[in-house]
């Protein structure tokens, strides 16, 4: 699986494309908030000859939505998401008002992402990890063969997603790292929300919150 990193909105959020060899395509956490970051995406995406099929959110905090819009009616997709974020996207318009940001609608969302599920693009598998805390219905996509797992805002590099907003729960987001994480192999390269990549193994000896 190759992976490109796009980095968009005032939250410098991760913007996620998977692609492998068949030029399939998923788009995860589509960040993309003005005209200029939309072009940039489709640049990109036209750019590698790549098709997607699939629009995923491993959560539905604003930064990690603004681009569902644009990206399901330019590509013909519907956004998959886990059911107990449906709450998060409901409220989504509502969190845009409260930070002053322009709304940029997102279609209503296919609540199938769950644990013990997976998703596939070309000849690629990811499992589907739940994984609570940051957000109650977040999820990550476990690239199993790669060594690689798309995490959103569970883990970052020296640091953990946030917990103070609402939904949130930190005992939850400890367990989730702990139980689902930091069982996978050390060399399992990492890939966030925001910031930079990290692995397993140095997050297991680096990390100061756990
Ligand atoms: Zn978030």
């Amino acid at each position: 699986m190759e992976i490109i990193k796009l980095t968009f909105n005032d939250f410098y959020e991760n913007t996620y494309i998977l692609f492998d060899h068949t030029k399939e395509c998923i788009i995860v956490d589509p960040g993309n908030s003005t005209l200029s970051e939309d072009k940039e995406l489709f640049d990109t995406i036209e750019k590698h000859k790549l098709t997607p099929t699939l629009l995923i959110n491993t959560h539905c905090h604003l930064d990690h939505v603004f681009g569902n819009g644009v990206v399901a009616e330019k590509y013909g997709l519907t956004p998959k998401i886990n059911i107990k974020e449906s709450i998060m996207l409901e409220n989504y318009p509502r969190i845009c008002e409260m930070y002053g940001l322009k709304h940029r609608p997102s279609p209503k969302a296919e609540e199938i992402l769950k644990e013990g599920t997976s998703v596939e693009f070309g000849k690629t598998v990811l499992q589907v990890f739940e994984t609570p805390g940051h957000s109650p219905g977040s999820i990550c996509l476990y690239d199993e063969k790669g060594e690689t797992i798309i995490v959103g805002d569970v883990l970052f590099r020296e640091s953990i997603g946030r917990t103070d907003l609402p939904g949130c729960n930190h005992d939850n987001l400890i367990q989730s790292i702990k139980t689902k994480l930091f069982t996978l192999p050390k060399q399992t390269k990492v890939h966030s929300g925001h910031g930079e990549n990290t692995t397993i193994g140095y997050e297991m000896a680096h990390n100061p919150f756990l």
